[in-house]
């Protein structure tokens, strides 16, 4: 039989509901994969055995009081620490928070927690979601349990590794420019980047605004849809959520993908990117064409100003989120007596910013200043407008768009990050999703020649996470 902790939500739910193991063993399993392997990984910041100890010990209670339980109750679960969880430590990966526990819990834990939830740790990432490769945390950068030599991606990181190590069964992320979709993609496990506004964002603390959104990783598509099912929906918390109706996701995993229409966009399978990578691609499409879809080879020919629209307009909106970091409204004080409040502000953002925050702020102030709005920011965002427009022509056309999720399989640590013009390229092919707003689907497909998982991604029109889901589930449904 398959470890505990390394079974699907479904596998598990049913287990605990038939009595073959109990919700504390179930947690046992994780907590020893945890002190077997995470002082090599450090996939968390903070593990909460006691909460975890005591959450688990519920559910088993009302497992003995033949209490009929939700799918998701008693199953473990990493949570980046980034989301607000209430009387639990929150850092965001950042010195500057390294004592803050906040008074209540993100609308995203909230409902987890409703739903019975066990709350194994806050697992890291680059400081305040910043970078593909959590080695921008403040707490030690997580190793990809596949390749301890190399990153396990960013900026959800921890969330990735602590499940591909079986730490958890599931976990949450969030994704500004790729940061669920590259890990998960890294890692060899699925990650979904929802539609903007599908998932409240309550209580997470906000990089760039009209980017983020939160989402889940898991092991299979069905764990992914049960999951959309528990997060999505309006939350009067969060004004940018929508009130669409959430739909039975589990409708959309059939595993017939006959007469849907599938684009490959030939910018994203370009020279930059590994052949190895775009051939474990081509294969997965080659399955669907067998299962009776259409291939459809289009262009989405602004994809190529994507990470500048991205390196432009994030670090901007990221500066004005992070003003609120200032010793006084939320953060340490300064280890020195300053002189006077500016003197104050200074010494605590000062100390507590790592460099990749204090560059993104110095370059998110410049692009907004005056003299310089016009010229980068209104720019930018026109040039955003472009991006949202090619996806719009081509889901004329086709239902859904197929491409690598990330140019290379997991790169080694210190590889690119003293160079941040290429870490950056590493979203190119992320970005643009976020840019529009759209579904996204990270799958794995395969594995590079050196035994590291490649990913997919199944992007789809706004609110068509269903297309993602059928897609995948039928591609995890093919033998190879
Ligand atoms: N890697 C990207 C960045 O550095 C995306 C981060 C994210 O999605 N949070 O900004």
């Amino acid at each position: 039989m398959t470890e505990l902790n390394k079974l699907t939500i479904r596998e598990t739910a049913e287990g605990l509901k038939d009595k073959k193991f109990s919700c504390q063993e179930l947690l046992n399993s994780c907590l020893t994969a945890i002190g077997d392997k995470d002082g090599d990984v450090r996939a968390y910041i903070y593990v909460d055995e006691d909460g975890a100890g005591l959450s688990a010990k519920m559910v088993d209670d009302r497992l003995a009081d033949g209490e009929e339980l939700d799918i998701l109750a008693g199953i473990p679960v990493g949570i980046k620490d980034i989301f607000n969880t209430e009387g639990v430590k929150t850092t965001c990966g950042s010195s500057l928070l390294g004592d803050f526990v906040p008074p209540y819990d993100a609308t995203a834990v909230k409902k987890l927690r409703e739903r019975g939830m066990v709350l194994v740790g806050k697992t890291n990432l680059d400081e305040f979601a910043c970078g593909a490769s959590t080695e921008h945390s403040a707490f030690g950068v997580t190793r990809n349990p596949y390749d301890l030599e190399r990153v396990a991606g960013g900026s959800s990181g921890g969330s990735a590794a602590a499940l591909a190590a079986g730490m958890c069964t599931y976990s949450l992320g969030t994704d500004t420019g790729g940061s669920i979709r590259q890990p998960a993609s890294f890692c060899g496990v699925y990650g979904l980047k929802p539609t903007y506004g599908r998932i409240s964002r309550s209580g997470v603390t906000a990089m760039a605004s009209s980017w983020d959104v939160v989402g889940p990783f898991g092991r299979c598509v069905d764990d992914i849809s049960i999951l959309l099912g528990a997060l999505a929906g309006k939350d009067r918390l969060d004004l940018t959520t929508s009130d669409k109706d959430v739909p039975n996701y589990q409708d959309f995993l059939h595993k017939n993908v006959k007469g849907m229409k599938i684009g490959l966009p030939k910018e994203y399978f370009d020279d930059g990117v590994d052949e190895e990578v775009k051939d474990k691609v081509r294969a997965s499409v080659k399955k669907l064409e067998k299962g009776g879809a259409k291939i459809v080879d289009v262009t989405l020919p602004s994809t190529k100003y994507a990470v500048a629209v991205y390196y432009i307009t994030m670090p901007a909106e990221l500066s004005a989120n992070l003003e609120r970091f200032d010793g006084i409204r939320y953060g340490k004080k300064p280890s020195e007596d300053p002189e006077d409040l500016v003197d104050f502000y200074f010494k605590a953002r000062g100390e507590g910013f790592g460099d990749e925050i204090k560059r993104r702020i110095m370059m998110g102030t410049y692009v907004l200043s005056a003299g310089y709005y016009d010229a980068y920011y209104k720019k930018a965002q026109k040039v955003r407008t472009l991006i949202i427009k090619d996806f719009e022509k081509v889901f004329g056309k086709v239902d859904v768009l197929i491409a690598p999720v990330s140019p290379t399989p997991a790169f080694k640590i210190g590889e690119l990050v003293n160079d941040p013009l290429k870490m950056y390229m590493a979203d190119a092919l992320t970005i643009p999703a976020n840019a529009a707003g759209l579904p996204s689907l990270a799958c794995p497909c395969g594995f590079s020649s050196t035994d590291l998982p490649i990913g997919l991604q199944v992007i789809a029109p706004q609110f068509e996470e269903g297309r993602c889901l059928r897609v995948g589930a039928f591609l995890e449904s093919v033998e190879d």
